[in-house]
């Protein structure tokens, strides 16, 4: 754990927000139309980027285990779900409005002070629920009413006896989910750190009620771990246990997982100890029992569910935060994104020297050659210096350079984007060399 005060540095967050948008990460939504508020669209680059963060975690998560499964569930889900979860209740954000410019405001941000006029002159808090209502089919009566779900999570309780019955595992298992959710939050802000529309990585993993406290640590553990392994530095990241007057309706213990971001320390990932409560709760108002036999003891009960709760998208900002450097080279400056290569999103760049059709033509083999094992780019434009340094903005670790030589040698230059540093490699040993590089 570390201790480093937050010191705010908005400058990163302007250049990488900036990086962004101009290297085609991350365009503001419906911008033609003058933009949709804080809504984003995911470009070439960008969901290469989120596309990894999220393969990195079910690898992870999922691939490396034999005790977690996947899920895709809907998105659209009937009240009852909510009703059961408790969302429909008190899954709200406390709104007051500034009675000076009418600004909407989330109460236990802001302190008693308005931050857009600087007024005290606020109405008292109602509580605002955040899930996105709509209706199923062509009749918006109260028989059609839907929700656009605000986690991923009550799909995996939802579904627990069709995949323990189909999987025949036995806890302590997981189920885990990537995708969509949304929440209609009242002050979203700081680019993709808070949106409306967003994506989660979550794992809800069933365990005898006696050990949750163990699967606990344990899942804390592995999730700060999983992080730093893909390159956030110790310094930044940070594990805060919360106070029992801050924990959810269905938690007994709550630990986040924190980045240091531009603006101070903010929520990575949850991890909760959701207990029983929603299987029970789904138990008790569908008829249906969620429960296990675990037939060795010859015992019934219902599994406690240990929750690591990520946001995808979010992460993707951390990343790319993380990742932002300047530095010098060859007496420039030089933007590099330290990527780790699991991240990247473009691993490798394929360079011809020059457009003269014979380069071309071994450079298109040596494409065809690695794109069979990695996302690779191909740039014929511009000086070779400057097309190093657009791959080096965008984090591409090694790039591949074909000069004349190679039409001889059979060789090329690969370049290393931490180091700069060039070494020649025959064409016959390139992908072995990458792949060796990257373990
Ligand atoms: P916060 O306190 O930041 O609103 P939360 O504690 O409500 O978040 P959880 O319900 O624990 O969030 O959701 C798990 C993860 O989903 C969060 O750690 C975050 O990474 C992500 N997440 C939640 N809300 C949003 C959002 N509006 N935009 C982007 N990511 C989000």
């Amino acid at each position: 754990m570390s201790d480093v005060e937050a010191t705010p540095n908005p400058e990163l967050l302007d250049k990488v927000i900036n990086l962004a948008k101009r290297r085609g990460f991350v365009f503001p939504s419906a911008e033609i139309y003058g933009g949709f508020r804080s809504t984003y669209d995911y470009g070439p680059l960008g969901v290469l980027l989120l596309r990894n963060v999220k393969n990195a975690w079910w690898r992870s998560m999922v691939q490396l285990r034999d005790d977690v499964v996947g899920l895709d569930a809907a998105i659209l889900s009937p009240p009852a779900v909510w009703a059961a979860s408790g969302h429909l209740a008190t899954f709200t954000d406390p709104l007051v409005d500034c009675k000076q410019c009418n600004e909407r405001l989330r109460e236990d941000q802001i302190d008693g002070i308005c931050p857009k006029c600087g007024s005290r002159d606020l109405t008292p808090a109602r509580a605002f629920n955040l899930m996105f209502k709509t209706h199923a089919g062509p009749i918006e009566d109260d028989g059609a009413v839907a929700y656009l779900r605000p986690e991923t999570a009550q799909g995996m309780f939802t579904n627990f006896l069709n995949v323990q019955v189909t999987t025949r595992k036995k806890p302590p298992f997981g189920i885990a989910q990537v995708g969509k959710s949304f929440r209609n939050e009242i002050t979203p802000q700081n680019f993709v750190f808070r949106t409306r529309e967003f994506e989660q990585m979550e794992m809800e993993y069933f365990v005898p009620p006696a050990e949750s406290p163990k699967w606990f640590d344990y899942w804390i553990d592995e999730r700060y771990n999983w992080y730093q392994a893909l390159g956030i530095d110790k310094s930044k990241i940070r594990i805060r246990h919360h106070d029992p007057d801050e924990l959810s309706h269905y938690s007994t213990g709550t630990a986040d997982i924190e980045f240091l971001f531009p603006w101070g320390w903010g929520e990575l990932e949850g991890v909760a100890n959701r207990t029983d409560f929603d299987l029970k709760a789904h138990s008790a108002a569908s008829g249906t029992k969620l429960e296990y036999f675990d037939q060795a003891s010859n015992e019934r009960y219902t599994p406690h569910v240990i929750e690591p709760a990520a946001g995808a998208t979010r992460a993707m900002m951390a990343f790319l935060l993380s990742a932002y450097e300047e530095d010098e080279v060859g007496g420039e400056v030089r933007t590099v994104l330290r990527l780790h290569w699991r991240l990247a999103p473009y691993q490798v760049a394929v360079l011809p020297l020059s457009k003269k059709p014979e380069l071309e033509a071994v450079s298109r083999e040596v494409l065809t050659m690695l794109q069979n094992h990695f996302m690779v780019d191909y740039d014929v434009t511009q000086s070779i210096g400057k097309r190093y340094r657009r791959q080096d903005e965008v984090g591409t670790p090694f790039c591949v350079t074909i000069d004349f030589d190679s039409l001889e040698d059979n060789a090329v230059t690969l370049r290393d984007r931490d180091t700069t540093e060039q070494v020649r490699v025959p064409i016959a040993e390139l992908l072995g060399v990458i792949t060796n590089r990257m373990n």
